[in-house]
């Protein structure tokens, strides 16, 4: 079995800039700067012949490529706990399309329908050990972060094996998109 999802990487200008803004939590699990990734769809454990399946499905998306930004800081967690902090990313229109492709493509590839709406975010610390007011004054503290936009021109395949400290993620494919769409063409 491969545990597989499907996920944007990030420049490393982009992932250094993330990088800086982490610490400073007590507890608090930082993700490795190397394992910054923008989740488009989590697919889990699969056998061989199933990666196979989807690796093919996924080969068949055609979509265009665009700018992607990041910006604000939020948490994910229930009842008073914080399990996560993450940076947002701007929901636009060739992102969605993208994430609903991918979907689209897994089904037919016979995965089962992801049931989550899809919150795009990279996460950048896990505090389910941490104390929920210091995850707070974080998001505080860098709640206008807002990133330079960073063209994205592909999308990758990532298997991954959960460790004690960290998962190691292993980027097994990766699926080129199609130039993006030209701005509104300027007429002389
Ligand atoms: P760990 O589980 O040890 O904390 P991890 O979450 O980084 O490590 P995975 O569990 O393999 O590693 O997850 C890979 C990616 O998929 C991460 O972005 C994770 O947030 C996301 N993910 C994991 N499980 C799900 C799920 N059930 N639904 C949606 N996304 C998920
Ligand atoms: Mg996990």
């Amino acid at each position: 079995m491969i545990r597989l999802f499907v996920a944007l990487s990030l420049p490393e200008a982009l992932c250094d800039e993330l990088s800086m803004m982490c610490g400073g939590i007590p507890g608090a699990r930082w993700v490795p700067e190397e394992n910054y990734h923008l989740t488009l769809r989590f697919i889990g454990e699969v056998p061989g012949w199933q990666a196979q399946e989807v690796d093919d499905a996924l080969a068949g998306i055609r979509a265009p490529g665009f700018d992607l930004t990041l910006r604000g800081v939020g948490t994910f967690g229930k009842s008073g706990r914080i399990s996560a902090l993450w940076v947002g990313v701007e929901k636009t229109e060739p992102l969605v399309f993208l994430q609903s492709k991918v979907e689209t493509a897994l089904q037919r590839g016979g995965l089962e329908p992801e049931r989550k709406r899809f919150a795009p975010h990279v996460t950048l610390a896990r505090t389910d050990r941490a104390a929920p007011e210091k995850a707070i004054a974080f998001v505080q503290a860098h709640n206008l972060f807002r990133a330079a936009p960073v063209p994205v021109d592909g999308f990758t395949l990532y298997s991954s094996r959960l460790g004690k400290e960290q998962a190691v993620y292993e980027r097994e494919v990766e699926y080129g998109l199609l130039d993006p769409k030209p701005a509104a063409a300027i007429r002389a």
